[in-house]
C-alpha cells in the first residue's frame, strides 16, 4: 500500500509543470542581495534560489558544471570577475531593452554578456584633526612623500585594490603607476592588514592619517548598530579623489546569465527587476551603494555626501589590466 502511495505521488509530481525558478550563484554576500530576490519572488511568482560563495569559486564551478550547471546567474561584486567570466566562455548575450536604456554603456559588457546593478567607489577618508582637506588630491598623490608613514589600505590579495590599481593602468600607463605604487607602499603606516573597515578604524584611532576604501563601508559603520564602529566613523571625513581630473574610481556589483542558463527568460526577468527603480532604490538606501541608474535619489547618507564626478573608465578594463595590476603590486611589494 505504502508503496503503491509513493508511486502515485512520484507520477503526481511528474505531471505538475514546473514553477517558474530561476538559480543565482552569487558572490554577494546573503543579507546584501536575497531581500531584493525575495521582493522579486513576491512580484513575479518566480522562485529566486540562491548559492552564496567566492567568485573565483564560482568561475571554476562553471567551467567544471559545463552544461549541467544548475545556475542562471552569477553575481559578483566586481567588474573584473565577469570580464573574467566572459573571457572563459560562461556568459551568453542578453538582448534587453530594458536593461540597455538604464545602464550606462560603460557600466555593461559590450557585448551584453555582463551588467552592472550597483556603484561603489574607492574613496579617501582622512582624520580631519591631522589632515588639511586641502592637502588631499587624486590618488596620484597618495605617492607624494608627504603621506610618508600615514597611509593604511588592505592588501593587494583584495579585488578592491586590483581594479583601483587596474583602473591607474588605463589611465595613466604601466610605468608610470609602477613608479606610484612602489612609492605609495613607502608611505604605508604598516603592512597591509585586514578588510575596509579596520582600515577606518586604524584611521580613528590614529594608526594612520587617511585610508582608501569603498564608500559603503564607511556609511555602514556610520549606521552600525555597533558603537565602536558609529564611534570610528565619526572620527574620520570622506574625500572624493580626483574630481579635477579623471574623477572617483568606480566598480559595480553586476552579473549575467550563464551560457548555459536553463531559465534564461527567468533570469533575464531577474535581471531587468534589479534595475527598476524601486531595486535601485534599495541599493541606495540598504546597501550604500550607488545606483547604476542615475536618475535615482541618494538619500540619507549617500544624499548628504552629495553629488562626485566619477570616473566613466569602460569596466571591461578592470578585466583586461587585471594581471597587469597583481604583478605590479607584487613586484613593488604591496603584501
Ligand atoms: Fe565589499
Amino acid at each position: 500500500m505504502k508503496k503503491t502511495l509513493t508511486i502515485i505521488i512520484f507520477l503526481i509530481f511528474q505531471q505538475l509543470p514546473n514553477a517558474a525558478e530561476v538559480n543565482v550563484y552569487s558572490a554577494r554576500k546573503e543579507t546584501l542581495i536575497k531581500p531584493l530576490l525575495d521582493q522579486f519572488t513576491r512580484d513575479t511568482g518566480i522562485e529566486a534560489n540562491l548559492v552564496t560563495g567566492k567568485a573565483d569559486t564560482f568561475i571554476k564551478r562553471l567551467e567544471i558544471e559545463g552544461k549541467n550547471t544548475p545556475a542562471d546567474i552569477l553575481l559578483t561584486v566586481d567588474a573584473a570577475r565577469l570580464v573574467r567570466a566572459k573571457e572563459k566562455g560562461l556568459f551568453q548575450e542578453v538582448i534587453s531593452d530594458a536593461l540597455n536604456k538604464v545602464i550606462p554603456n560603460y557600466f555593461r559588457d559590450i557585448d551584453n554578456h555582463w551588467f552592472g546593478l550597483s556603484l561603489r567607489s574607492r574613496v579617501i577618508v582622512f582624520a580631519p584633526d591631522r589632515v588639511n582637506k586641502g592637502e588631499l588630491i587624486d590618488y596620484l598623490d597618495l605617492a607624494n612623500s608627504k603621506w610618508k608613514g600615514r597611509i593604511c589600505v588592505r592588501s593587494s590579495s583584495n579585488i578592491y585594490n586590483q581594479s583601483l590599481v587596474a583602473s591607474m593602468i588605463a589611465h595613466h600607463g604601466i610605468n608610470k603607476i609602477e613608479i606610484w605604487a612602489s612609492r605609495l607602499v613607502e608611505n604605508f603606516a604598516r603592512p597591509s592588514k585586514g578588510g575596509d573597515r579596520d582600515q577606518i578604524k586604524a584611521v580613528a584611532i590614529g594608526v594612520c592619517d587617511i585610508a582608501l576604501v569603498n564608500n559603503y563601508y564607511l556609511a555602514g559603520m556610520l549606521e552600525s548598530s555597533q558603537e565602536y564602529e558609529t564611534y570610528a566613523a565619526k572620527k574620520v571625513k570622506l574625500f572624493w579623489p580626483d574630481q579635477n581630473g579623471h574623477g572617483a574610481h568606480v566598480n559595480i556589483s553586476g552579473a549575467g546569465v550563464t551560457k548555459y542558463a536553463k531559465n534564461k527568460e527567468e533570469a533575464i526577468q531577474l535581471l531587468e527587476y534589479l534595475v527598476t527603480d524601486k531595486a535601485q532604490q534599495w541599493y541606495s538606501d540598504i546597501n550604500y551603494e550607488y545606483a547604476v541608474n542615475p536618475e535615482i535619489k541618494n538619500t540619507a547618507i549617500l544624499g548628504k555626501w552629495g553629488v562626485f564626478k566619477y570616473d566613466d573608465l569602460n569596466l571591461s578594463l578592470l578585466g583586461r589590466y587585471n594581471r597587469d595590476a597583481v604583478l605590479l603590486m607584487d613586484r613593488v611589494g604591496w603584501k
